[in-house]
């Protein structure tokens, strides 16, 4: 049969089949025969996924660079890069802040580098990072005062 790449794409980042039937305005039997043509494992409802952690789904998708910064091959939600894992989805800063940092992100993220799309986790800042910089630039202009 004939593909359409758009599903393939969409596929291969571990989009549900729901959400790819929604999102192209195709019929899910269209997308589980694209998804047998490919063969693609077989995701059974309540059965093993593709990926064993939300980690690994990240992982699988996460294209190290050479300059520090992390490339997104999965699937983006606007410019939002999201992991599928089970029945949820997440962000992937909040799964690779998780990975470098060994905790939880509190409140919001924001991207710290210049590289518009990097999911590495490095390249975040939680709400706490955040609040640290701030009492370090504090601290900063207390020691070397301010020209005014
Ligand atoms: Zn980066």
């Amino acid at each position: 049969m004939k593909v359409r790449a758009d599903i393939v794409e969409l596929l291969r980042a571990d989009v549900p089949h729901l959400r790819i039937a929604r999102q192209l305005g195709v019929s899910r039997e269209t997308v589980r025969a694209t998804h047998r043509a490919l063969g693609l494992p077989v995701r059974v409802r309540g059965g093993r996924p593709a990926h064993t952690s939300p980690e690994d789904a990240y992982r699988a998708h996460a294209e190290p660079g050479t300059d520090g910064h992390v490339r997104w091959t999965g699937y983006t939600d606007g410019s939002l890069p999201i992991v599928f894992h089970s029945s949820q989805h997440t962000p992937a800063p909040r799964i690779a802040f998780r990975l470098h940092h060994g905790r939880a992100p509190e409140g919001r993220l924001t991207r710290t580098c210049d590289m518009p799309g990097c999911v590495a986790g490095g390249h975040y800042a939680d709400q706490r990072i955040r609040a640290a910089n701030r009492r370090a630039d504090k601290a900063f202009s207390t020691i070397f005062g301010s020209a005014s």
